[in-house]
């Protein structure tokens, strides 16, 4: 309950956790020249040299940090490094000083060219332009003589609050200092996002122009789950509620599997991966295999397809990363915010109801069975009792399903399909019969199901996992999968929100699976609850009237057991 002297503004949250701390923001961006000084002909050259001088120290800065960071943090540093180092991108620079242009007004001409190139790609490509701009403002920092824009120095601690945050800040974040993460811009997949799931840092993203209200140095509540920065909250609950957080996150830090409810109804908790590195990392946590593994992800700059040896050689990374477990392949989800060379249409209207996934391979199906005869030759190097599932995106119908099911079990591979177009779950009853297993895709069913893009940060009220929408979809879809003795998994994020988790056991899925760094949270949730709690969860979910209301009903549910 607000009082009188607090305000809350509402973003979304993509990593639950709180924290209570002073805002400070990410040293402001360089203001860009809107109209170039000009140069004459003969001060090109050395226009070019001062260009060059820049990009020499910005790119050797960010490699030193490199070099003192690791893992996933020194990559970033080093490829935003790369970026700075664009031939493609001097090439354009030199273009415009040439055309008498200072090298400022150039770096913003060239950039721009790159920009619209990445925007009209869309998907994640046109998420990829913050780190472009990032580029950009830290050359013409350095050509100013100003300092580089980005983090600043924390002393304590404190939520960051930025437009959005390029790689190169969140990459040497420091979690000892910085508490939280609120961004303007951003969404559940943006860079911020990613970022902060990995570092596990409570994080909030598309707030919108009234972050900006918000003074540096104001003490705000945030509360990742509920997506709410909170104005002038009482001290004393707020810290009384970061207590209690650190508390539980000490204890999920604890937790180990199997997972199981509190009487011990089993299910298999899994994560999801991208390639070889990403399922080491999930090897290292509790998670008992992969459950999605997102083949697409590997091949995203490809401009040709990879021989069939080629990928089961990548392949064959994952599988190494759990030798003696589950893994679930997907088949190649290209299209939509996923183009992939050479497997998509140039040009759709509407990429994201256009062809993707398993429908790239109605009219091209030996890039299918290509794949297949990869995922089969990397299998057949594993633990003959090593379960290998092969599952496909985007089917829609029993044909569909029919017509994938037989190529893998041409190949003796386990068939499966995910439940991410609404059609797939209400004729789960006709697709069901020829598969082994079913994953659903909360991310596209939730999509799909509200008729809302999934990277719209205007709409991220409507893609939420908890609609009840979708909910009711997943209980039909399980409903049936009982029926016909099929494993219903879920993959998408929803698998990620402990409590959701709850419903989904509830509702009776078998496995879920999420991103590594998600694991521990909804193992330790689990086993907290019993069968039948989860079942009535499920129940107050299903039947609340909005996404808000069934997570605020189970919040308050789960808090009176
Ligand atoms: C989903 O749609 O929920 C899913 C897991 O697939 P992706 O996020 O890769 O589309
Ligand atoms: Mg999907």
């Amino acid at each position: 309950m607000e009082n009188a002297s607090q305000s809350t503004i509402k973003g979304t949250g993509v990593v639950s956790g709180v924290a209570f701390a002073e805002a400070v923001w990410v040293r402001p961006r360089p203001d860009l020249p809107t109209s170039g000084t000009p140069i004459a002909e003969d001060e090109a050259a050395a226009e070019f040299d001062r260009f060059n001088e820049a990009v020499l120290t910005v790119s050797g800065r960010l490699e030193t940090r490199a070099a003192g960071a690791e893992g996933n943090a020194a990559e970033v540093l080093n490829a935003t490094a790369g970026m700075v180092k664009d031939r493609g991108w001097h090439k354009a620079v030199r273009k415009n000083i040439n055309a008498g242009n200072n090298a400022e007004y150039a770096v913003v001409g060239a950039t721009d060219k790159f920009i619209a190139m990445f925007e009209a790609a869309g998907g994640v490509m046109a998420e990829r332009t913050t780190d472009l701009k990032d580029v950009r403002d830290r050359v013409i920092a350095q050509l100013r003589g100003e300092p580089e824009p980005g983090l600043p120095a924390v002393e304590g601690e404190a939520v960051l609050f930025a437009d959005d945050l390029a790689p190169a800040d969140t990459a040497t974040l420091d979690g000892t200092h910085i508490k939280a993460l609120v961004t303007e811009l951003g969404g559940p997949t943006s860079h911020t996002a990613i970022i902060a799931r990995q570092l596990d840092i409570p994080c909030i993203v598309a707030v919108g122009a009234k972050l900006r209200d918000i003074e540096p140095g104001t003490k705000v509540f945030v509360d990742g789950s509920l997506g709410t920065v909170t104005l002038g909250a009482d001290p004393a609950t707020s810290e009384a509620a970061v207590a209690e957080y650190r508390e539980r996150a000490a204890k999920v830090a604890q937790w180990t599997g199997p997972a199981q409810t509190k009487d011990g109804h089993r299910f298999q908790l899994l994560a999801n991966v991208a390639d070889g590195n990403a399922a080491r990392v999930a090897a290292d946590t509790q998670a008992e295999g992969i459950g999605l593994y997102r083949t697409e992800m590997s091949f995203l700059s490809a401009t040709e397809e990879p021989t069939v040896d080629e990928q089961a050689r990548i392949y064959g990374k994952v599988f190494a990363a759990f030798p003696q477990s589950k893994v679930v392949v997907r088949t190649l989800d290209a299209g939509s915010d996923k183009p992939i060379s050479y497997a998509t249409m140039e040009t759709e209207e509407n990429p994201a109801l256009g062809v993707r996934g398993l429908r790239i391979a109605r009219d091209n199906e030996s890039l299918l069975t290509r794949q297949l005869d990869a995922i089969a030759k990397a299998a057949a190097e594993r633990d003959e009792n090593a379960p290998t599932w092969v599952m496909a995106p985007m089917v829609a119908t029993s044909s569909e399903a029919k017509w994938f099911a037989d190529l893998c079990r041409e190949r003796n591979l386990t068939a499966g399909a995910m439940i991410e177009v609404p059609a797939a779950a209400l004729m789960a009853d006709t697709i069901m019969p020829y598969l082994d297993f079913v994953s659903i895709g909360t991310n596209d069913l939730t999509q799909y199901t509200m008729a809302a893009d999934r990277l719209s940060p205007q709409l991220a009220y409507l893609t939420d996992p908890w609609q009840p929408a979708v909910l009711r979809l997943i209980q039909h879809t399980c409903v049936v999968g009982r029926d016909n003795n099929v494993a219903v998994g879920v993959c998408g994020e929803a698998a990620a929100d402990p409590m959701l988790a709850g419903v989904l056991v509830g509702l009776g899925v078998n496995s879920l699976s999420c991103a590594a760094t998600a694991v521990a949270g909804v193992g330790a949730q689990l086993s907290e609850l019993t069968l039948e709690q989860c079942q009535k969860i499920a129940d107050i979910a299903v039947n609340s009237v909005g996404a808000s209301e069934a997570r605020e009903a189970v919040r308050e549910y789960i808090a009176n057991i």
